[in-house]
């Protein structure tokens, strides 16, 4: 597996929980506003000791309370993933995914498997932040209510981060997705940061839709009318 890293003791990946944070390398997305676009172009990676990882982990385990792989999108690598998670379950370490839902196949299978406890994934909305153009990101929002379909299915808890750009009225996807969602969740409401905070893939996009402001008061007030558990993120 190609790896960027990852670190031991994390309190910043998954809201109000401590992890051991793996980053893999690979994305099938094009966002703008990706912080980790060097991981996901495959750029400062390299194969993954699993040896070294797993002992690590398990003399973190007694602190942690998920093993959370992230990226770049996990899904890429999915059959070295799963062998992974297997391994991980013998430590008794519940596991968190961090996804962009779009690669659903490989994703039932993991939950299938029971090998998956938590998900965290971004409700890109409108699906032109994917990056992408407009048809072939109008079929992964698609494939990405599918993946919420999936989810629930299974009923795996969920942790729903909804980045929010300047200028996006993005409520019609939001509903969209909500209305398919029947597991346990809580919305992250993400506000887009540019420069000097992180390195975004696109620092003209980002210069026009980051740091919204006004969207996320009118966003959280909605979501909490309709009884959501919100929840902003630390930027
Ligand atoms: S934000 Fe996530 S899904 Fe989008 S390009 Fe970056 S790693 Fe991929």
């Amino acid at each position: 597996m190609l790896t960027s890293g990852w670190k031991s003791v994390s309190m910043v990946d998954v809201h109000g929980k401590v992890t051991f944070t793996l980053w893999l390398c690979g994305c099938n997305l094009k966002c703008p506003f990706c912080h980790n676009w060097r991981i996901a172009e495959g750029l400062d990676c390299f194969p993954l000791d699993r040896k070294v990882l797993v002992e690590e982990l398990e003399s973190s385990s007694f602190l942690i309370d998920y093993f959370h792989v992230t990226g770049g999108e996990p899904l890429m690598q999915w059959r070295e993933l799963g062998s992974l998670f297997a391994e991980v379950k013998l430590l008794e370490v519940p596991v968190s995914l961090n996804t962009n839902l779009t690669i659903v196949g490989p994703l039932e299978k993991l939950l299938k498997a029971n090998l998956v406890d938590h998900i965290a994934t971004d409700l890109k909305a409108p699906p032109k932040l994917y990056g992408l153009p407009e048809r072939p990101a109008e079929r992964l929002w698609n494939l990405f209510l599918r993946g919420l379909d999936v989810v629930s299915d299974y009923e795996i808890p969920l942790e729903l981060r909804i980045p929010v750009a300047k200028g996006f009225n993005q409520w019609f996807y939001i509903e969209e997705g909500l209305r398919r969602l029947n597991t346990d969740f809580y919305v992250v409401l993400n506000p887009l940061v540019g420069k000097p905070l992180t390195n975004p893939r696109d620092e003209d996009w980002c210069s026009k839709h980051c740091w919204p402001e006004k969207e996320v008061k009118v966003l959280k007030t909605k979501l909490e009318e309709l009884g959501v558990r919100v929840y902003l993120s630390d930027f």
